[in-house]
């Protein structure tokens, strides 16, 4: 029998997850099906239950319910509770288990798509939001020098920087004078046509600039591009968080370069 999985998301007609892990079960030969359930913001937890009372094995979560999917789960990945937030249940357990796989998504293409070492770099995160909770655990893992969090809501970034060892916040006074080797904004400024407040400065010789927001020329990514910044829109990332469910689910990793190129439109 065909194993179900969905995207649970309000809207979530825009989502491109259906169409990735399509593409993941072809090139894997697992027989899965993948639809999108979009609940009223109230309806999380409701919807949640009749997919899995009728055999759904799975599902990703997006906004504006990852913290409801969080609250939602019985046992939790430690990267789960780093965030704070999930984006990816597993329904076929006794227990329902969450797990978060955006952070690990980012710093995959950040280091294997896009051949930029996390290693001893200085990182700026630009937003406080459940984007970039998922980022700072999987970014100390990967060995950063050094990460400072940024955000519109100053207490929003001093609260989440308490959080973690080593890693300061604040609002964009702080960047008067700091470099940085890599750039990446998780604000959702982007989606409204608008830029964070950063001077041209924060950017390192050779930094990169990376926006989460994907399939869509940001006003960051143009502001890096004209101050000579290599900069990458977060397609890459939301083909290596579906990866990273794929593998928790069906326990293989599907190939991800072809899906990413198509997307791009490559
Ligand atoms: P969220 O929880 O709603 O947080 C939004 C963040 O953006 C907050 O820090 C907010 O600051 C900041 N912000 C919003 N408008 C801003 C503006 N005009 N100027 C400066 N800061 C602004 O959203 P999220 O889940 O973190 O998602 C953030 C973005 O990441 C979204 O665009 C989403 O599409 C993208 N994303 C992409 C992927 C991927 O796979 N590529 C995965 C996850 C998320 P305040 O706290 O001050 O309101």
């Amino acid at each position: 029998m065909t194993d179900r999985y969905v995207v649970i998301g309000n809207p979530v007609g825009h989502s491109k997850s259906p169409w990735i892990h399509a593409e993941f079960a072809r090139a894997t030969g697992e027989d899965i099906e993948y639809g999108r359930l979009e609940p009223a913001p109230e309806g999380f937890d409701a919807a949640v239950d009749a997919f899995r009372t009728s055999g759904g094995r799975g599902a990703n979560v997006t906004l504006p319910f990852k913290q409801a999917a969080f609250r939602y789960c019985a046992e939790l990945s430690a990267r789960a509770r780093a965030a704070e937030a999930v984006n990816t249940l597993v329904l076929d357990r006794a227990a329902v288990y969450g797990d978060n796989t955006d952070g690990i998504g980012l710093v995959r293409d950040l280091q294997n798509n896009l051949g930029c070492a996390l290693e001893g770099r200085r990182v700026l995160l630009l937003g406080a939001g459940g984007a970039a909770q998922g980022v700072v655990q999987p970014m100390l893992d990967a060995a950063v020098a050094a990460l400072v969090v940024i955000n519109r809501t100053a207490a929003r970034a001093q609260a989440l920087a308490a959080r973690f060892p080593r890693i300061r916040g604040g609002g964009y006074d702080l960047l008067d004078d700091a470099v940085f080797d890599l750039v990446v904004n998780a604000t959702a400024a982007g989606l409204v046509g608008e830029l964070p407040p950063i001077p041209a400065q924060v950017f390192a010789r050779g930094a990169l600039a990376y926006d989460m927001v994907y399939g869509r020329d940001t006003p960051f990514l143009a502001f890096a591009r004209e101050h000579g910044v290599r900069a990458s829109d977060g397609t890459g990332m939301l083909v290596e968080q579906a990866a990273e469910s794929f593998f928790i689910w069906r326990g293989m990793r599907p190939p991800t370069r072809a899906i990413l190129s198509a997307l791009r439109g490559g």
